[in-house]
């Protein structure tokens, strides 16, 4: 029997960056103080394998905040592409929200629907790429991750710690 792929593209993965993908140490932006969540590379490799896309969204209010700059974000992101693609692990892509509606830079003083629990950026990845809804999910470490995934029509999944791989085994195994 032959699969063919579907004409709306992938299931995608949706993970929440900090306290998913890496450590939150609060405002995490600076390769040095990485640290990545154990049994994330395997778990990137398991949701490979299983031909799903892997999509990172991020709030990064740090920016509203004036603790980095957007340049800094981007930086960061493609050394954990490079990171992840040196341990076998395939991340498609990163979204991340700079904007706070309290910000102190009025750049970035906005109520945004593409910061959680707005799902904007989940959505732009679903309209913007060939990636379809049906399949996907989203892990998240807090409940505003959870409620960007329900207002996108996708399921949420609480990571409570510990090891990602057998965390997303799991999943896998009960979809
Ligand atoms: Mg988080």
């Amino acid at each position: 029997m032959t699969t063919l792929p579907s004409p709306m593209g992938r299931p995608c993965a949706f993970l929440d960056r900090d306290g998913v993908l890496i450590e939150d140490t609060g405002y995490p932006h600076r390769i040095e103080e990485i640290r990545w969540i154990p049994g994330i590379m395997p778990a990137i490799r398991r949701l490979n394998a299983a031909g799903m896309a892997v999509c990172i969204v991020t709030n990064q209010a740090g920016v509203a905040r004036g603790k980095y700059d957007q340049a800094t974000v981007a930086r960061v992101h493609v050394w954990m592409a490079e990171q992840a693609r040196a341990a076998g692990a395939r991340i498609d892509g990163f979204a991340y929200c700079p904007f706070h509606e309290k910000a102190e830079d009025e750049r970035y003083r906005r109520a945004s629907p593409r910061r959680k629990p707005g799902p904007g950026m989940i959505e732009d990845w679903l309209a913007n790429f060939p990636l379809r809804r049906e399949g996907s999910f989203l892990i998240g470490d807090r409940e505003t991750d959870l409620q960007a995934a329900a207002a996108a029509g996708i399921p949420g999944h609480l990571f409570p710690g510990g090891d990602m791989d057998e965390f997303v085994s799991r999943l896998l195994v009960a979809a």
